[in-house]
């Protein structure tokens, strides 16, 4: 059976590793001439880091990363709002939270990768077709034929538009800015993850390495000038602890990102076709689960591939297995980002939060760490 996987992002290199320690040979295409992850952190917590390490990969990248003892949402001088321990950050099985650079999980991948499957760098995908029950795909340059797409092609897949399914996107009107800090943070602030609540922005920050910080910030649209440079970003955090300015003015640049997802499709497979990741379920970072639910579905993706007769019966199972959780996160992460940002409704998440058993929370987040047989 080919398996063609289109995209080598987070979620397609990790099929491609997945479906390769099953012993499924896979391709993975990407439309980029190098790989090349942009300057920014990622939170890879308990859930993605089970399969990474069923991957075979928890030990780099807890080695490039840095493991996190903590993760806290605090008022602007950094007091907590709620104090809590490991609930959020590690599961009951002590599966802990990595904090690691885009560029070198993406190469720890890559590379891995290399050993055992075929990537394809600088093939741009256009569509592809079922011509004599094999798939046609045709990328810019030259036509291939495989029995499998998987459409890892993130949020603006054009494997779903071929397959016909709607591209409709949510937009938060919240800006992003991301970047990396050449700075020590003191020793309280290492190894946690913070993240710090104004008056409708957010500031978050955790360490990545020696003396690198991972930061971002998000602030509503139309309250944020629109040439944002680092003097500016720093003038919308002056009244947050001294930290804050400090890291943003260590960082030689930032990328500025709009914040929305993707609306609800009504399925995510046809015959053939299936679509992973942000192609299927992109959702905004507020719970910092995209990426890993892209980990999960190379998991599932994969076994399922394995254990079924017939490529749309993995597809039909992988849907039904995937659907309920990565709406609860897109969802959730959506009404947590508008509600943070609105001064009422962000009165009533502290609440909650301060009312909230912490066992409770922890039930909570054990649920979300949950990968079936790790
Ligand atoms: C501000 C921000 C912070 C975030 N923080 C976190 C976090 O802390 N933790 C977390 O888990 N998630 C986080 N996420 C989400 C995470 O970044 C995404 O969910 C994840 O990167 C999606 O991976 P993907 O591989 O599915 O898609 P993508 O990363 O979009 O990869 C798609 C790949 O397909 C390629 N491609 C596209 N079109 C074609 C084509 N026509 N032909 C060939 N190749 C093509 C692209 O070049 C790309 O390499 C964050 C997102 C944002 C915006």
């Amino acid at each position: 059976m080919e398996i063609s996987i289109i995209g080598g992002g987070i979620t397609g290199l990790t099929t491609a590793l997945a479906l390769s320690k099953l012993g499924i040979p896979a391709k993975v295409y990407e439309q980029a001439e190098s790989l090349n992850e942009i300057g920014a952190g990622i939170w890879l917590q308990p859930n993605a880091m089970k399969v990474l390490q069923w991957l075979g990969l928890e030990k780099e990248i807890k080695q490039a990363g840095c493991t996190l003892n903590k993760m806290e949402i605090t008022y602007p001088d950094l007091t907590p709002i709620k104090k809590i321990n490991k609930a959020v950050v590690s599961d009951s099985d002590g599966n802990q939270t990595i904090a690691i650079h885009r560029a070198k999980l993406q190469s720890i991948l890559f590379d891995k990768l290399k050993e055992t499957s075929h990537i394809e760098l600088g093939k741009s995908y256009i569509n592809h077709e079922l011509v004599n029950k094999k798939i046609e795909i045709q990328f810019k340059d030259e036509s291939i034929s495989s029995d499998i797409v998987l459409g890892a092609d993130g949020i603006h897949s054009k494997v779903r538009a071929t397959m016909g399914l709607p591209s409709q996107y949510r937009n938060t009107n919240q800006i992003c800015c991301r970047g990396i800090a050449t700075i020590e943070l003191p020793e309280h602030l290492q190894a946690e993850g913070k993240e710090v609540w104004g008056h409708k922005k957010r500031f978050g920050f955790s360490q990545l390495s020696d003396e690198k910080v991972y930061y971002f910030t998000v602030l509503n649209k139309n309250n944020c000038p629109s040439n944002l440079d680092q003097n500016s970003l720093i003038d919308q955090f002056k009244e947050f602890d001294p930290i804050v300015s400090q890291i943003i003015a260590s960082s030689e640049t930032f990328h500025e990102t709009e914040l929305y997802d993707l609306k609800r499709l009504p399925n995510w497979y046809n015959t053939h076709s299936c679509l992973i990741g942000d192609a299927a379920h992109a959702t905004t970072p507020n719970m910092g689960q995209g990426a890993c639910q892209g980990i999960e579905d190379a998991y599932y993706i994969s076994n399922l591939l394995k254990s079924s007769e017939k490529p749309a019966d993995a597809f039909k199972q992988f849907e039904l297995k995937r659907r309920k959780k990565v709406e609860y996160v897109v969802n959730n992460s959506w009404n947590f980002g508008k509600m943070a940002h609105n001064p009422f409704g962000q009165l009533i998440m502290k609440t909650m939060m301060k009312i909230t058993p912490e066992k409770v929370i922890s039930k909570q987040m054990n649920k979300l760490y949950e990968v079936d047989g790790l």
